[in-house]
């Protein structure tokens, strides 16, 4: 009888796994991150710019003439890089 209820503990842990609702993260050879920074003599420098409002290790994608913050929409413009304003919603 003890058997049944170990099997029965495994089948729960699953259910609850899946009930989440979240989508399955896909395994990244390496990540991302690395690209982002280079090694000059003995220090790691960021290529890109962070985001102010995430902080350091949010990167802001470049744009043609904007830097685009993908996890709070923060975005700055080129031509005004001290007028920051956000494009959330927008569109
Ligand atoms: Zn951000």
């Amino acid at each position: 009888m003890a058997g049944r209820e170990e099997k029965k503990e495994e089948k729960k842990e699953k259910k609850v796994h899946v009930s989440k609702g979240k989508r399955k993260k896909k395994k990244h050879a390496l990540s991302r991150k690395y690209k982002m920074y280079t090694i000059q003599g003995d220090k790691v420098v960021a290529r890109k710019r962070h985001c102010p409002r995430c902080g350091p290790g949010i990167f802001l994608a470049a744009a043609q003439n904007r830097a685009f913050c993908g996890k709070c929409a923060y975005t700055e413009f080129a031509s005004s890089t001290a007028a920051a304003t956000t494009a959330a919603g927008k569109k």
